[in-house]
């Protein structure tokens, strides 16, 4: 059965040393635009919005952002992804931008060719259709269509840029398992509420109910931390009501100073 290890480890504690690093102030104009029109920005306060646009410039400054497939990618709609990606960052700080450095950002759902072997050692083939995706160490990839789509319906539960990020988060300890690095005391803790709340929205989706949370969560522990945080971003009060404890959790990960 899939679990949510119970480790050792934490980068909390190295948090907000970042701040201290030199950055290229964000055009100011440029940002009001995007935080104007991205509701999932406009919550934020004085204290957010600055530790927000320091990330950005930083993500702006370390990470590669590659258009393709004769998408045109411009300085606003970069700065406004750039601080999408860095929305779930405002507790982890910079450190949570480790490991990866190519954000690549397709027109539209992209088509990637999967193979499997089965229990019997036969190998099956098939192609996949993604609105994003995020290996550990690999690139980020994601949908600009789905991206935007998100944004128009802000609090419908959905996030790609917010679920691709939490993926890279969860990776950060050197395993995707549902479980991003903490301090230790807080890491049991997570990974027990998180595993009671996984088998029990499990057994709802294996029972055929209908879930207000994404049923794509009973996918693996993984899945179920991602889309959480998707919910944490644009549906909070559906996931307090639906994953009290998961949602207790993301709030003190994902808040500023969440040490
Ligand atoms: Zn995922």
């Amino acid at each position: 059965m899939a679990q949510f290890p119970a480790r050792d480890v934490s980068l909390i504690g190295s948090l907000f040393g970042w701040l201290r690093r030199p950055l290229v102030p964000l055009d100011p104009v440029l940002w009001r635009e995007v935080r104007g029109s991205t509701a999932l920005l406009r919550t934020l306060d004085e204290t957010g919005d600055a530790s927000l646009q320091a990330l950005t410039s930083l993500f702006l400054q370390r990470k590669i952002i590659t258009p393709v497939a004769g998408l045109e990618l411009d300085a606003y709609a970069r700065m406004q992804l750039a601080a999408l990606c860095c929305l779930p960052l405002l507790g982890v700080g910079a450190d949570g931008l480790q490991g990866w450095s190519q954000l690549l950002v397709y027109p539209d759902a992209f088509r990637v060719r999967r193979s499997h072997v089965d229990a019997a050692g036969v190998l099956h083939e098939y192609e996949d259709e993604l609105i994003g995706e995020s290996w550990d160490s690999g690139p980020l990839i994601l949908s600009w269509a789905d991206v935007q789509a998100d944004l128009a319906d802000p609090h419908a539960g959905f996030c790609v840029a917010i679920h691709e990020m939490a993926h890279k988060l969860d990776a950060l300890d050197g395993a995707m398992d549902g479980t991003p690095p903490l301090p230790r005391r807080w890491q049991s803790e997570w990974a027990a509420d998180f595993q009671r709340e996984y088998d029990g929205f499990c057994k709802q989706v294996d029972a055929g109910r209908d879930t207000a949370i994404d049923p794509y969560a009973s996918e693996s522990p993984e899945e179920f931390f991602a889309v959480a945080s998707e919910y944490h971003f644009s549906a909070p009060h559906v996931l307090q009501v639906e994953l009290p404890r998961v949602a207790a959790h993301l709030q003190r990960f994902y808040s500023a100073g969440a040490a």
